[in-house]
């Protein structure tokens, strides 16, 4: 791990100043990502601003038919958040079954979805969700934030301050997770709204996708059953050393098909 200077601002305003002009600055939100990567010497950031004191980001609030959940929220306050299991309780769920209790009391949902994990649970729940991601100057659709393999649409110096997820008629989550580290295997979600259903797969490929067969045989009817003449074409999917793509494309079938029989 190289030098780097370290700033602990206490606003937005004062996080962006502090990354500003500099060579290679980096957001700190629990480090359970960017901690390892700089050990690693994959990341050797010139500046490390710590988000733990800026008090806004860790907001969660309903805002009429929106969930608003700051990037500092960590996954256990979200998994015992009332508001969240009042608003949209698939979020709730699924954050209660990331990692484990140390991964949860540390790991942040801006961290989670800026670092892009193909096989984190978070971003299938945005993407189903229709979520918009919400940055210091702009808004990003999450179907456009998602670009590649840890890959997002963040700029360098783009801090990331809510997520804004659409409240559904019912959604849920499901996932395979790999026994070791909890990430997804093969996760899904589903979400039902007014104009039709959308599904999103995390965990199978290189990055967050929805499934327009599943959408549309659900948007026909809400059921597991309507799932059953849906082809998951496994060409599309992963093979590495927790599961072929072959075994990916029924996980997913069966994941979508225990979220659908979940959703509340
Ligand atoms: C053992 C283990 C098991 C895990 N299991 C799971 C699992 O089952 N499911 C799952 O989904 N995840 C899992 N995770 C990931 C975990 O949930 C964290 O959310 C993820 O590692 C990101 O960590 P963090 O929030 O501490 O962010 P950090 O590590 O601090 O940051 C990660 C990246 O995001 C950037 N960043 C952070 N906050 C912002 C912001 N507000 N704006 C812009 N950029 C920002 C940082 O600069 C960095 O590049 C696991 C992690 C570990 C270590």
């Amino acid at each position: 791990m190289d030098n780097f200077e370290f700033h602990k601002p206490t606003s937005i305003d004062d996080a962006i100043k502090a990354v500003d002009g500099k060579d290679e600055p980096k957001f700190l939100a629990g480090g359970q990502s960017l901690i390892p990567v700089m050990k690693l010497d994959m990341a050797q950031p010139s500046d490390l601003v710590s988000l733990a004191g800026v008090a806004t980001l860790k907001e969660i609030k309903e805002d009429g038919d929106t969930l608003v959940i700051g990037a500092m929220a960590t996954h256990a306050t979200v998994a015992e958040s009332d508001a969240v299991t009042k608003a949209i309780p698939s979020i709730a769920s699924m954050a209660g079954h990331i990692g484990d209790a140390q991964v949860r009391n540390r790991g942040t949902i801006g961290g989670s979805v800026a670092h892009a994990d193909p096989a984190a649970d978070y971003p299938a729940a945005l993407v189903a969700l229709n979520a918009t991601v919400k940055t210091h100057k702009r808004e990003i659709a999450a179907e456009d934030f998602f670009t590649e393999l840890f890959e997002t649409a963040l700029e360098e110096g783009e801090l990331i301050t809510a997520i804004h997820f659409k409240k559904p008629k019912r959604s849920w989550y499901e996932k395979f997770q790999s026994p070791a580290s909890k990430y997804a295997i093969a996760g899904v979600c589903v979400a039902e709204y007014d104009d039709g259903v959308r599904v999103a797969i995390t965990g199978a490929g290189n990055k967050v996708f929805r499934h327009a067969g599943m959408e549309k045989a659900l948007s026909g009817n809400f059921d597991p059953s309507a799932l059953d003449g849906v082809d998951v074409d496994a060409g599309e999917l992963r093979t590495d050393v927790e599961a072929s793509a072959e075994y990916r494309a029924h996980l997913v079938k069966v994941m979508a098909k225990r979220a659908v029989k979940n959703a509340r």
